[in-house]
C-alpha cells in the first residue's frame, strides 16, 4: 500500500500503521480514510 505524505507538514500516513489518534485502524489505505481526515499536525 502507498504511503501518503502531506504537502504542507510532511506528515507521513502509513496505511500499515493507520492513525490511532484519529481512530484509523491499521491497514486502512489512504483512499479509504474518511472524508474530512486531516493530518494530525
Ligand atoms: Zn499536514
Amino acid at each position: 500500500m502507498d504511503k501518503y505524505v502531506c504537502d504542507v507538514c510532511a506528515y507521513v500516513y502509513d496505511p500499515e500503521v493507520g492513525d490511532s489518534d484519529a481512530d484509523i485502524a491499521a491497514g486502512t489505505s489512504f483512499a479509504d480514510l474518511p472524508e474530512g481526515w486531516v493530518c494530525p499536525m
